[in-house]
């Protein structure tokens, strides 16, 4: 009898879509973010190794009773067919996850939950090797870490992790500014994560660095653009990837937002901002803006040469007429546009001027509250 459901974790990154999702622990040991709601109110635990295992064998059950079906029913013998007609009725959401990851080539595989990294190195090991044994396809193990581990972590210990087919670690840096990231209780200095993120670089692991823009706020938007890009320069990690802040319920800032503690900064300082970030950033990192709560998702590039291509994109925003820019921002957030290229066609353009008719009290301008609201719908 084939098994039809192991354990999963809430999250991903955008990246790793189609990756298996292996839950190598459970929640997040740290849980004190205050921008962050995904494990608020869950404890962490430490899967035991024999679960983890138990659990890849389910998906290499799921794989091979997938792989059956092909052969045996009427899809002559197309697995993509058979994972097309399962994806529309799975059975639960790990046999989802085991028929989009068979779909899309069955190469990646990602460790929940918040910091893998935080496992006895032996049992990671164990879990990787075991993996990469049990369904040979996979060619890329990734996973999420904190600095502040991957900084107490021995340069062999990361060797070993790397040499049992860890191949890259994503790292919450958030800011690289010290008061930004005690005010909102990240539990890590700008040296740890510049000591880890060194740490993971030496190892041969690929590195993934995420920021938050808007993180901080109207207040400490400047430092929080400029600390972060020195932080990231002396790691220089593979990949930058950004996000922008969204608040919701159940993150300790969302109370500080309501009180007037904490206040945000608009789409267009955010623009700012993230000017002077990639201004300052002197590395070789791939850039990238592929998180739906950015405004302008097409900041992408290979630093440092893409960075005059990545300003311009800025640059074209920062030039529109403060009508073009608002008509984008909206169209932006209510999912009309994608890039700033979807402007020039006029259906869309139209779209989204009737949205801002029928979202603003006066019919020509939507409030930052309400343009957050939409945004936040996406997460
Ligand atoms: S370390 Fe990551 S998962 Fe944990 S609370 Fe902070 S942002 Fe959330």
């Amino acid at each position: 009898m084939m098994a039809d459901s192991f354990e999963l974790g809430p999250i991903r990154p955008p990246s790793e879509a189609y990756s298996l999702l292996i839950r190598a622990t459970k929640n997040c040991p740290w849980n004190r973010c205050k921008f962050c709601h995904i494990y608020k109110g869950q404890k962490f635990e430490l899967r035991p190794v024999e679960e983890v295992k138990q659990d890849i064998l389910a998906a290499k059950a799921m794989q091979d009773g997938l792989k059956e079906m092909a052969r045996k029913s009427d899809y002559g013998g197309s697995l993509e067919a058979v994972v097309m007609a399962v994806l529309q009725n799975p059975p639960s959401q790990a046999y989802f996850n085991v028929a989009l990851w068979l779909y899309h080539g069955g190469t990646g595989a990602f460790l929940q939950d918040a910091n893998t990294l935080i496992m006895p190195t032996p049992d990671l090991v164990e879990i990787i090797k075991f993996l990469k044994q049990t369904l040979p396809s996979i060619t890329q193990v990734t996973s999420y870490a904190r600095s502040k581990t991957a900084a107490k972590k021995k340069p062999a210990e990361l060797k070993a992790l790397h040499e049992a087919g860890l191949s890259r670690l994503h790292i919450g840096l958030e800011s690289g500014y010290d008061p930004l990231l005690e005010y909102m209780d990240k539990g890590v200095t700008a040296a740890e994560h510049i000591k880890g993120g060194r740490n993971i670089v030496a190892s041969g692991i690929s590195l993934c660095e995420y920021v938050v823009l808007g993180l901080g706020g109207k207040k400490m938007w400047r430092e929080h653009a400029v600390e972060t890009a020195k932080v990231l320069n002396q790691i220089d990690p593979a990949f930058i990837r950004v996000r922008t802040l969204t608040t919701k319920e159940g993150m300790p800032l969302y109370e500080e937002v309501q009180n007037g503690t904490f206040v945000r900064a608009s789409d267009e300082e955010i623009v700012e901002e993230e000017k002077l970030l990639i201004e300052n950033l002197d590395c070789h990192a791939y850039f990238v803006s592929d998180h739906i709560t950015n405004l302008l998702q097409e900041i992408e590039g290979k630093l440092p040469e893409d960075k005059d291509k990545m300003l311009a994109a800025i640059d074209r925003f920062q030039s529109l007429s403060p009508g073009e820019r608002h008509n984008f921002r909206v169209g932006r957030r209510v999912g009309i546009y994608n890039e700033m290229d979807d402007m020039a066609d006029s259906q869309k353009h139209e779209l989204a001027e009737r949205a801002i008719e029928k979202l603003s009290d006066d019919g020509k301008q939507v409030s930052d509250k309400t343009i957050y609201f939409l945004m936040e719908r996406f997460i």
